[in-house]
């Protein structure tokens, strides 16, 4: 449905203001308090509401919006309570809901935006809003305001629509019109919309502009076969080479398509899209999540059925067992140089660590390219790493992500950019070391992160698609992108010289007290004095690639060769990211020494990282130390969550609080304290 023009309050209906004094918002939910924005001020409204916080895992066990809006906000815990009741969303009769800096930060679910809107929200206003949020907005037709238009609109103000969409792209602002994205493709192809063409002529580009250049649909009138440009700010619309969704996210895409277009539905391409089973293989392992295993069977059967009828290419779990976590599979086996990659999950960046550019999307924004093989998107700016010199021994690409998370991703430097990472330094680190740096831009808030390729890349391709050929590899070269030199970065370029870092975690702040725990808390490890914990987590998409096992099993060799095992009371579980990974792990020799040790080793798959697995918390305060991405309040269990590296999470687990990794360690400490927990 077009939203109106102008646009007004509805009488009778509400404002929900998400304050950072949850007696407030309690008060507003229960009807005993309206308040207006004129009576507020920025700093009193929540930021980084995250949208694990908006629809936890569990509540996206159900696939239809309508039954999600019934728990929407289910994630904001105070005092170990929800604050919001089951419907308390519907019930208060809000139709606009506010909140302050960086609305919807954390994982791509659009489930998030789904709960505002079938709880009848209709306009959502924040100071700044995460990208992928944002676009969910607009793809739902979920308006977004500021919090000035709002002091207007509660002033009576009619507010043209054209101002609540003027700063978008021109393809935004058509899908703004319309109401949503399906209403918007649906009139493209009754030929009803005259998408703008490019037009921007010959000038030096980031990798990032190449790709999209590369992918235009409409190459423009009288613009010849030579190369194509384009530039930040540009509405274009491009061909996708591939995706893929999971079992979280698939039943939507499905129940979508079937929506729009009726049982009958088909897309465009699927030899190039892909189905995973990953998210949710280990739930049944979680008390917590017994309640939904039917819902969870509900979900997979309704992707197998998905690949059925589409033909995708399937990487369903086999005896119960997951392929791997998708985005390390999509990287060892789909993703190419040069390609342009979309799928339902925020850490679709990773994929940019094979030189492509790949980002995450909404069910709706899936579902919409996955049926015409092409999407709208405005060209991103970018922001360029210099990265030079050499980790040093005991440092890894986790703390690089944590050092550029404190110091550029919280004053938002990387704020819907795509992250280039270039120089010298890229050569020093492994395939794997740099699948974490592309892993942690969603982290960063931004669109995503591209690595510049080298041969380093195409003898890791070779090594992992033994089919290819010599000509097949020439092929992907050819395919490789490099910035132009003067190419334009918004954000800067920044030189960082990898010598220069030391080992970081992300603290879990106070979230309780205003303090988000969240993966922009960055501090050296020297630093936060002596942190004990109950549990150490290696594993996820970002820390269970073959390169992150070798770094357990340096560490866990070392204590083991010293006579020790996990500290008394520590629970340490490390994961793979692929089958692939646990392959290697128990071909070489890794496995015997983790279980000598005394860890705990999962088959790959997401598990604790998204609350659905061994590993998590199960009381407010248990303390975890892990190599996942994110300490999003609630992700992993109610506990407190600390980011480190594998190298950090791995000594941890050994002395029983938060310490770096030294080379030598164990033997030295074996040396002052001859008692500590002998093997
Ligand atoms: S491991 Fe965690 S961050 Fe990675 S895809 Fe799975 S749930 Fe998402």
């Amino acid at each position: 449905m077009r939203p109106p023009d102008p646009v007004r309050l509805t009488p009778g209906k509400r404002v929900l203001f998400l304050t950072k004094d949850p007696e407030r918002i309690r008060q507003q939910l229960s009807g005993e308090l309206d308040l207006r924005m004129a009576d507020l001020k920025v700093e009193d409204l929540l930021d980084d509401i995250n949208t694990d916080a908006m629809t936890p895992a569990w509540v996206c066990f159900s696939h239809r919006p309508e039954d999600i809006a019934r728990d929407a906000y289910a994630g904001l815990i105070v005092d170990g309570k929800r604050l919001f009741e089951r419907d308390a969303l519907k019930n208060g009769n809000f139709e606009v809901i506010v909140s302050g800096y960086r609305k919807g930060v954390g994982s791509s679910r659009e489930t998030a935006v789904q709960a505002e809107k079938w709880s009848g929200i209709r306009i959502a206003i924040a100071a700044s809003f995460a990208p992928i949020h944002a676009s969910n907005n607009v793809s739902q037709g979920v308006l977004m305001g500021n919090h000035e238009q709002l002091t207007r609109l509660q002033a009576g103000e009619g507010i043209a629509l054209a101002e609540l969409y003027r700063e978008y792209d021109p393809i935004t602002q058509i899908i703004v019109q319309h109401g949503g994205l399906f209403p918007f493709s649906k009139a493209v192809a009754r030929g009803e919309v005259v998408l703008p063409r490019p037009e921007t002529g010959p000038r030096p580009m980031t990798m990032a502009e190449k790709i999209l250049s590369r992918h235009l649909l409409d190459k423009g009138p009288g613009m010849g076969e030579g190369p194509k440009y384009v530039k930040p700010g540009d509405a274009v619309v491009v061909e996708v080479d591939g995706g893929y969704s999971h079992e979280f996210t698939t039943a939507q895409v499905h129940y979508f398509l079937t929506e729009e277009y009726g049982p009958d539905y088909q897309v465009r391409n699927p030899a190039k899209f892909a189905v995973f089973e990953d998210h949710l293989i280990y739930a049944d392992e979680v008390p917590k999540m017994r309640a939904f295993l039917d819902k969870i069977e509900t979900l997979r059967q309704l992707q197998r059925e998905f690949q059925r009828h589409t033909g995708v290419r399937d990487f369903s779990a086999r005896d119960r067992v997951s392929p791997g976590i998708c985005h390390e599979v999509a990287r060892e086996a789909l993703i190419d140089p040069g390609d342009f990659i979309q799928a339902t999950d925020s850490h679709t960046c990773m994929g940019g660590v094979n030189n492509a550019l790949t980002w995450g999307v909404g069910s709706t924004e899936y579902a919409d390219l996955v049926h015409s093989g092409f999407t709208t998107i405005e060209v991103p700016e970018s922001i360029r790493f210099e990265l030079k010199g050499k980790l040093a021994p005991g440092v890894t690409a986790k703390d690089v992500m944590l050092y550029i998370l404190l110091n550029y991703a919280k004053p938002q430097v990387t704020l819907n950019r795509v992250m280039e990472f270039t120089g010298p330094g890229v050569a020093t680190l492994s395939m794997d070391e740099r699948a974490t740096l592309t892993n942690m831009a969603t982290e960063c808030a931004a669109r995503t992160a591209i690595v510049v390729a080298d041969d380093e890349t195409f003898r890791w391709l070779a090594e992992w698609r033994p089919g290819l050929t010599s000509a097949d590899l020439e092929r992907l070269r050819a395919r490789a992108v490099t910035p132009d030199e003067g190419a334009v970065y918004a954000g800067g370029v920044h030189e960082i010289d990898l010598s220069t870092i030391e080992p970081m975690v992300a603290h879990p702040g106070d979230p309780d007290h205003g303090i988000p725990s969240d993966p922009t808390n960055g501090a050296f490890v020297s630093e936060i004095g002596e942190v004990p914990i109950e549990i150490a987590y290696g594993g996820s998409c970002t820390a269970g690639k073959i390169d992150d096992l070798v770094f357990y099993h340096q560490v866990v060799k070392e204590a083991v060769d010293a006579g020790l095992q996990v500290a008394p009371g520590v629970k340490f579980l490390i994961q793979c990211g692929s089958q692939a990974v646990e392959k290697f792990v128990y071909d070489n020799g890794l496995a015997d020494t983790f279980l000598r040790a005394g860890v705990t080793l999962i088959h790959p798959g997401c598990g604790a990282c998204i609350g659905c697995g061994p590993g998590v918390s199960e009381t407010t305060d248990q303390v975890t130390v892990s190599a996942i991405n994110r300490n999003y309040k609630g992700r992993s269990g109610p506990g407190k969550l600390w980011l480190a590296s594998p190298l950090t999470v791995a000594a941890s687990a050994f002395t029983g609080h938060i310490t770096a990794y030294t080379p030598g360690m164990f033997q030295k400490l074996r040396e002052r304290q001859p008692v500590l927990a002998p093997a």
